[in-house]
């Protein structure tokens, strides 16, 4: 018996398959469930080099990308559905996707032009910062429909349901607030509940609520982002196999760690406002940037501010610049 099948008979190893990113932590994972039908989860980062890197981590697992006959996607971000293209070129994979990307890619891009540079402008942001904006969102849908054709899509996945993957069966569990359309995957394996869970319920640090970036929809970010938590809260998860640094076993210890760590953006925002340090979501995300990404943070503040005006904890004006100026309710 080969190697790879003494393997299948002794349980389901899930090997990590590691590619480099530019930003922090420095690398994004998908996960090839070994068995009969190989099943990847997300494919990495783009990029010539980057395929080079998945290539080599399959080889050390005894792959090919020939090999993947199952390939599922968590949400369409550039880190994750970055090799789709070289694992079509290279094998004939059932695709599998969240159903709502497919929505998602046929966005309009002047109707997208136009309500990134509206909602950014609200925010506070500027000049060439937001024709920046503008252009950074639309490169982003085109760069990533790009990656992940609609057409190579054989399953849209419903959110909420129980599903075949191959020889897996897996739950759906919608996870917005980091990407709109996000999914988690649970499935048992070898007895271990186990989530495939993308961006979400990451060991080391919450991500960015980027949710539809300055999308329409875009304030729905950190109540989405809630929801997916209390969706996760609900189940029992022994291992995680997560999109960004290592698998873990703390799923109950993180998830309580993002609630908190939402609360407390929502608690600095409304403080930012109370002792006048700032008054649009550019102001109070600037004061948070340090040395980290300015943008992302503008579309998470500017969410965040719009939630605790839905919750009536603070009010909103929009000036005559069209920008979206705050204060203590
Ligand atoms: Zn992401």
């Amino acid at each position: 018996m080969n190697e790879r099948g003494e393997q299948m008979q002794e349980s389901h190893s899930v090997h990590r398959l590691e590619t480099t990113v530019d930003w922090p932590p420095g690398n994004v994972a998908g996960y090839l469930v070994d068995c009969d039908e190989p099943v990847l989860f997300d494919t990495g980062m783009a990029g010539d080099d980057r395929r080079e890197e998945l290539i080599a981590d399959l080889s050390e697992h005894g792959y090919e990308l020939a090999d993947v006959e199952h390939l599922v996607l968590t949400h369409p971000h550039t880190d994750h559905v970055g090799q789709v293209p070289a694992v079509l070129d290279a094998a004939d994979p059932e695709v599998y996707a969240p159903a709502g990307v497919e929505e998602r890619f046929e966005r309009d891009v002047d109707e997208l032009e136009a309500a990134v540079r509206e909602n950014a402008r609200l925010a506070g942001v500027q000049g060439g910062f937001l024709d920046k904006a503008v252009e950074m969102s639309v490169e982003s849908l085109e760069r990533d429909r790009g990656l992940l054709p609609s057409d190579a899509v054989d399953h849209w996945l419903p959110a909420g349901e129980t599903v075949e993957i191959g020889p897996l069966t897996a739950e759906t569990i919608h996870t917005p607030g980091h990407q709109a359309d996000h999914l988690c995957y649970r499935t048992e394996l070898d007895g271990d509940r186990v989530l495939f869970s993308g961006d979400m319920a990451l060991g080391t640090f919450r991500p960015v609520a980027m949710h539809k970036g300055f999308d329409h929809g875009y304030e729905d970010a950190i109540s989405g982002f809630y929801t997916a938590l209390d969706r996760l809260g609900e189940r029992d998860v022994d291992r995680v196999f997560t999109g960004h640094d290592q698998p873990h076993a703390e799923f109950d210890e993180v998830v309580e760690r993002d609630r908190e760590g939402l609360d407390h953006l929502l608690e600095r925002t409304a403080e930012a406002l109370e002792n006048g340090s700032g008054e649009t979501a550019v102001d109070i995300a600037y004061q948070r940037s340090g040395d980290r990404n300015m943008e992302y943070l503008v579309i998470e503040t500017a969410s965040a501010l719009a939630h605790l005006e839905a919750e009536g904890v603070v009010t909103g004006e929009t000036d005559e610049h069209g920008v979206r100026r705050y204060e203590t309710a």
